[in-house]
């Protein structure tokens, strides 16, 4: 396993690679967990080689967040990825990413404005900034992607597709500990008994996924049947519960039809959590 630090070293590297071989990549911030392990396990068995990237982006965190105490340990994160012998770890510096080519990367699409972007409205624009240009230093074959942040995937997805990219986008199911919260790095922020309270969202979704297969398909029964279960744990403050249909991202307003995303944003102890359930 390299770890390379500059886009200048990572491009020496990748010429290296003869265009038979495929590259899988998986992007992270780092302070790696299961979930990104199951990205890279993917990719591993998918790709002729695999690069994890490592780079906590600041564009896509507003002044009011945790871009500073965003959980980083570099040294862990490599002792992880060495166990799963992936190639290439690449981790740019801000200036490597943002220097060149300069003006940031716009794609900007009505996907973007709900659920998370409603709530964050600078996260996309960060975010796609960020893959885009990682992107085009990586030159990936194929790139690795979470449900868990769902709306992320599927605007990834779009702008790969809009821009004609050649990039395969290959989603990942969300990893969850054992009592169904689902993995990310921010749970190093929360307390064991907090993180037990966090169980209810992923119970909650459940039990929506239950009441639709028993038949019901009223969007607000199903909102209220998850606000109620949300509401048995009074630290957690929600911030949406949200039925979309995964053909414009819009809440459904009455019937439950076709295919949709039911997802949840909580706040606990001020650490933002999302989850969410494809039905
Ligand atoms: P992050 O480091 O939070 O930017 O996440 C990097 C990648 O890991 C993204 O594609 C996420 O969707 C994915 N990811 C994060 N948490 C999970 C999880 N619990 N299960 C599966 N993938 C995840």
């Amino acid at each position: 396993m390299k770890v390379l630090y500059t886009s200048s070293d990572f491009n020496c590297w990748r010429k290296t690679i003869s265009p038979s071989n495929s590259v899988g990549f998986v992007p992270t911030m780092g302070a790696l967990h299961g979930g990104h392990l199951s990205l890279v396990e993917a990719s591993l068995k998918n790709a002729d080689m695999t690069i994890v990237s490592i780079f906590v982006n600041p564009k896509q965190f507003s002044k009011d967040e945790d871009f500073d105490t965003y959980p980083r340990d570099l040294e862990d994160d490599l002792n992880k990825l060495k166990q799963y012998n992936v190639d290439i770890v690449f981790v740019p510096e801000f200036g490597d990413i943002y220097g060149y080519p300069g003006d940031a990367v716009v794609f900007d699409d009505p996907f973007s404005k709900t659920l998370e972007g409603a709530s964050r409205p600078h996260f996309f624009p960060g975010v796609l900034d960020v893959v885009s240009r990682l992107f085009n230093i990586v030159n990936p074959n194929f790139a690795h992607f979470g449900r868990k942040d769902a709306q992320q995937l599927i605007l990834i997805e779009k702008m790969v597709g809009d821009l004609g990219s050649p990039i395969t986008i290959i989603p990942g199911e969300t990893i969850r500990e054992s009592g169904g919260l689902a993995m990310s790095s921010r749970n190093e922020y929360l307390t064991d008994e907090q993180k037990k309270s966090a169980e209810v969202v992923f119970k909650s979704l459940k039990s929506a996924k239950k009441l639709l297969d028993s038949g019901v398909v009223d969007s607000g029964v199903v909102r209220e049947l998850i606000n109620n279960i949300m509401a048995t744990e009074k630290i957690i403050e929600v911030d949406y519960v949200s039925i979309v249909h995964l053909d414009g991202l819009l809440e459904v307003d009455h019937e439950i039809g076709g295919e949709v995303l039911i997802s949840i944003a909580v706040v606990i102890n001020s650490i933002r959590l999302i989850d969410n359930i494809f039905y």
